[in-house]
């Protein structure tokens, strides 16, 4: 049960994979992680990670790519793993393929959660906050009871900057023009599979389950 997990912010791919992890018993592996642990026990890789880090520099390819050996190579991701925010680009994914073809754990599932760009910019631009007492709505997933106002003190709703409609597409647009060429190497390879983001998120969990327990023999 090796997958990868694609999705872009807004499109839920951290509620799935939680769920998936769990109900398949499989390590969840992301970037963000990995770096923390590797630093944490002080690992050559991860020494070098912090350097990076530590100046505000990207982390090079090379030393992402090692830290993603060592930590696919563990024991506990012999039945499997789960792997999130890793590739993010074309040469990632070529080196993830050596990788894993040098364990001998090829990834059997490049998953993509799907969600049109729409959609993506309402549900990451409907945050709103109260000004009154900073209380935090959202008008898909938490809407307040009544339109502008807080359900608590009857206070204004306002919307962060960050949350500005403009600045979220921006935001996506930049995600999705570096996400495509990824999309497009495994669509190539005839790997992708596509699933619908946009329908109920039980639902959407249903389509991977499916699509998981079909592999399975
Ligand atoms: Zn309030």
């Amino acid at each position: 049960m090796n997958i990868v997990l694609m999705g872009l912010p807004g499109a839920g791919k951290g509620t799935q994979a939680e769920q998936l992890v769990e109900k398949y018993a499989i390590p969840h592996i992301s970037t963000g992680d990995m770096f923390r642990a590797a630093i944490k026990e002080g690992t050559e890789l991860g020494l070098q990670a912090k350097a990076f880090m530590d100046e505000g520099k990207l982390v090079p390819d090379e030393v992402t790519i090692g830290i993603v050996r060592e930590r696919l190579a563990q024991a506990d991701c012999e039945k499997g793993f789960l792997l999130d925010g890793f590739p993010r680009t074309v040469p990632q994914a070529e080196a993830l393929d050596s990788i894993l073809e040098e364990l001998g754990r090829p990834v059997e599932h490049t998953i993509n959660i799907e969600v049109e760009k729409d959609e993506l910019v309402a549900r990451l631009s409907g945050r709103r906050i109260c000004k009154t007492c900073g209380a935090s709505y959202h008008l898909i997933f938490n809407p307040p009871a009544e339109e502008g106002k807080c359900d608590k003190d009857g206070g204004e709703l306002y919307t962060r900057a960050d949350d500005n409609p403009e600045t979220v597409e921006n935001r996506l647009t930049v995600n999705m023009n570096q996400a495509q060429p990824l999309l497009d190497f495994y669509e190539a390879k005839g790997v992708l599979t596509n699933i619908d983001g946009q329908q109920d998120i039980d639902k959407v969990f249903a389509d991977l389950d499916a699509l998981l327990q079909g592999s399975r023999s």
